[in-house]
This record gives structure tokens, sequence and C-alpha cells, in this order.
């Protein structure tokens, strides 16, 4: 499997080559935050499978001191893949894709902390916090 990102000035540029995990719908306060949205899809994939074609020099690296926080196209302001703190592998904004992945939504996470006017829809289980945790529905 092989799928390409970009933002939305076309700037930045990534390829993901081999398998990512699933999709996580993250409901959490930060990502409400960062994304300006009700829920953000991501997924994982290693840091050897992601490869940025271009504009490396154009993302602006945002961390809180926990190592959370947005890397962004510094030109249009786009989402992008961001390294863990682990180092490991980078959480990727599902719709930063331009090709289908391949893999669908998991499980609806951090749901525990979601915003009064979320409503989640579709059958995947809902988790109070991230994969692993109690479900609720
Ligand atoms: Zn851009
Ligand atoms: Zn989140």
């Amino acid at each position: 499997m092989r799928v390409r990102g970009s933002c939305l000035c076309g700037a930045v540029r990534f390829e993901i080559n081999g398998q990512t995990n699933d999709i996580g719908m993250c409901h959490c306060s930060l990502c409400r935050k960062v994304f300006g949205v009700a829920s953000n899809a991501n997924l994982i994939a290693g840091r050897d499978r992601l490869r940025w074609l271009s504009g490396e020099d154009k993302i602006t690296r945002f961390e809180l001191p926990s190592g959370w926080g947005p890397w962004r196209c510094s030109v249009c302001g786009s989402p992008l893949p961001k390294l863990r703190p682990d180092g490991g592998a980078y959480w990727v904004p599902v719709g930063t894709l331009d090709s289908d992945p391949g893999v669908r939504i998991a499980g609806h996470i951090f749901v525990g902390s979601k915003a009064l006017w979320d409503e989640i829809a579709g059958g995947a289980p809902q988790l109070l916090e991230g994969f692993g945790s109690e479900q609720v529905n």
C-alpha cells in the first residue's frame, strides 16, 4: 500500500509506504482545539514508512511540554503528520491523504471528553479514553 498526502497549498507533500494501523476518531479537547472539529480522524504510521516528498522546510512544529501538538504547513496552515514524542511513529491526520489509505475507523477514542454538541455516527466502538479503554456504547 502506498498513499500520498499533502497540505492545502501543496507546498508540503509526503508519502506513506506499507501498512498503517486503523483509524481512530479522536474526540479529545486537544484535537478539538487544534483542528477546530468535533473529532479528528488519525492513524499511526511507523517513522520509517513516512517520507517527506517536498516542503519539509515549510513545516512549523508546535509542541506542548508533553510533546503533543500540531505540525502545520507554514504557508497555508494545514495540519500535517506529526512525529510522536517517542519518535517511533507519526500521527497522521487522515484528512490530509489524497487517496484511500485502505483502513477504516476502528473506534471513537476519548469519548469521555467529547463536546456536548458532538454527535457520534456509525457503529464503531466508542471508548472512554484511548484504544483499550472502557467501551461506552
Ligand atoms: Zn500548505
Ligand atoms: Zn485527540
